[in-house]
């Protein structure tokens, strides 16, 4: 009887725990009801699937990207899935006083901001390094120096709305993948910045969340195109990635790894058993 007592409390402790955490931790639709949200690269890919997630959420929301008949479209099936509100601005990351503007429609339409998903990512090849210095400049403004830019504009209404910053990321800018150095260099640069910037806002009790998305190979038009050729694996489905975004989001969780069994686990083997994982990730292209 001793014995028994002295596994079961510790068990149903566990249990108990394990319940109290996952009842915290539950994402319910309606936390994202009537929150005023901006998601960059919404006119097709997981940002656009983003989009009207939460417009079925009943979001008030923003799109931007460069191509004006997309995000005319976007903007109308938001509203026929039930958005609170919808609106689009047009325009290049490539120009930072265009993200800087962006920010400020969500000030002028929105009257302020939740959340900011910054997603986009400008067009990049699939091959050995090329030695195109001017491609790596121009990439970083479009998926990195424009995220600054934004996240600059947008903290003080974030810091007023206690909201959250979502930036999309990808396996490839936590390990070496090859045929991606442009972009790659791009995704670990935004690790680096957000990762800081979220110490800061610690070290600040600024309570804005960061959520660094981890993403593997999902199924968007762009990224089939690139990839499916070479990559052995099956994509995954972007309307899910997107909502797996927006409950990471929603719980303010730190990184969000989709999907998991592609991302996260490989990634523990980076500290433990690099060149191993340099090899794994070589294996998966025919
Ligand atoms: P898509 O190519 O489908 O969408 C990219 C979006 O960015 C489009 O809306 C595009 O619109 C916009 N965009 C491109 N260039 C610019 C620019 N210069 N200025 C403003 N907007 C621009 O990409 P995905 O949906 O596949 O990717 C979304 C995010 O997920 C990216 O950050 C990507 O790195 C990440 N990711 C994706 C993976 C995948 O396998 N799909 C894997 C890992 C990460 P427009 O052309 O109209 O401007």
């Amino acid at each position: 009887m001793g014995r028994l007592q002295k596994i079961l409390i510790p068990f149903l402790g566990l249990v108990l725990a394990f319940w109290f955490y996952s009842a915290r931790d539950a994402f319910k639709p309606e936390m994202l009801r009537g929150k005023r949200v901006i998601v960059t690269g919404a006119s097709s890919g997981i940002g656009e699937q983003m989009a009207y997630h939460l417009a079925r959420m009943g979001a008030h929301i923003l799109v931007t990207a460069r191509t004006r008949d997309k995000l005319q479209n976007v903007v109308r099936r938001c509203l026929e899935l039930g958005a609170a509100s919808a609106h689009f601005v047009s325009g290049t990351m490539e120009d930072t006083a265009f993200a800087q503007h962006v920010v400020r429609e969500a000030q002028t339409s929105l009257g302020g901001l939740d959340m900011l998903i910054l997603n986009h990512v400008g067009a990049s090849y699939f091959g050995f390094f090329d030695g195109d210095v001017e491609h790596v400049r121009k990439l970083l403004e479009i998926n990195f120096l424009s995220y600054v830019a934004m996240t600059t504009s947008a903290l003080p209404m974030l810091k007023e709305s206690e909201g959250s910053i979502v930036v999309v990321s990808s396996m490839a800018g936590k390990v070496g993948f090859p045929f991606t150095a442009p972009y790659s260099a791009t995704k670990f640069a935004l690790d680096g910045f957000f990762s800081s910037l979220r110490q800061e806002f610690t070290i600040q009790s600024i309570n804005v969340s960061i959520t660094l998305c981890i993403l593997g190979f999902i199924d968007t038009e762009r990224a089939v195109r690139a990839a499916a050729e070479v990559l052995q694996e099956r994509p995954a489905p972007r309307d899910e990635c997107a909502l797996e975004i927006l409950k990471g989001a929603a719980l303010r969780r730190r990184e969000l790894y989709y999907r998991y069994g592609s991302t996260r686990l490989p990634l523990l083997l980076r500290d433990c058993a690099a060149e191993l994982l340099d090899y794994l990730v070589r294996s998966r292209y025919r």
